[in-house]
């Protein structure tokens, strides 16, 4: 199943998007499923599990093949054939994340997708800088009615790109955002539009912001509604993976 979800998922996808198949909770084994089915960009959410599968998958794939020809990734729009050798896995982290847990993280994350604090920024900036690497990171906004979930405010967000310069080894690329959990189409729209809005707002604000080009919106329930503002990233996992046992 896992191979037929990934290959319609990507079916659906218009150019340019980035599907993130969410692997947490599930084993490696699914990965492995995926991986053969295409996929190659994973997300995971708790820093002890995402790096032992960053681990479990390396070592998987080295022993696998010593082969590291590139090839076709059939219905992976936007991929030419050659932009991915065999081998390469790309991780994105998506949790929250604490500031001692950062070396687990930072060292194999190609995208931090879930920044929601300045203290976490900072640490991430002073990590980067302690080990000579610029970190790839998304702000999170907090879109959805729910008082839990994470994220920056808007007037925080444009605070720190104020003083973007300042963290010389941090790379803004973008937002992600997690809609209301809900089945009123409506509502999830009213968020995806704002956030979709205010990237917009922020790319015509600061220009020199070259990086900052990336949408990530869209999980298993919403993704086709996110593509409708602009999702530049979807972050998938029950739709994929199937339900979660915690
Ligand atoms: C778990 C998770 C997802 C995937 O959720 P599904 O509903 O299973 O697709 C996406 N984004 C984040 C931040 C998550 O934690």
């Amino acid at each position: 199943m896992i191979k037929e979800n990934i290959t319609a998922i990507h079916g659906e996808l218009p150019p340019g998007v980035k599907l993130v198949a969410v692997s947490k909770f599930h084993p490696v084994e699914a990965i492995r499923e995926a991986y053969d089915a295409g996929q190659r960009a994973f997300g995971e959410n708790r820093p002890q599990e995402f790096c032992r599968k960053v681990a479990e998958v390396a070592a998987w794939l080295r022993g696998r093949d010593s082969d590291t020809r590139a090839i076709p990734l059939e219905g992976v729009q936007g991929v030419t054939v050659h932009e991915v050798p065999r081998n390469e896995v790309e991780w994105h982290f998506l949790g929250h994340l604490q500031t001692n847990k950062l070396k687990l993280v930072l060292p194999h994350a190609a995208l931090v997708e879930s920044v929601d604090s300045q203290h976490l920024l900072d640490a991430i900036q002073d990590w980067g800088k302690a080990n000579g690497k610029v970190i790839r990171v998304l702000l999170e906004l907090h879109i959805g009615a729910e008082q839990t979930k994470q994220g920056f405010h808007e007037e925080e967000i444009l605070d720190i790109l104020f003083r973007a310069e300042k963290y010389t080894h941090v790379r803004f690329c973008g937002l992600m955002g997690m809609a209301t959990h809900t089945d009123c189409e409506d509502d999830i729209r009213a968020d995806f539009a704002r956030i979709a809005d205010f990237r917009a707002y922020l790319q015509d604000l600061f220009p020199e912001l070259q990086d900052f080009t990336e949408l990530s919106i869209g999980m298993s329930s919403d993704w086709r509604i996110a593509l409708d503002y602009g999702a530049t990233i979807v972050r998938i996992g029950t739709a994929i993976f199937g339900e979660r046992q915690y």
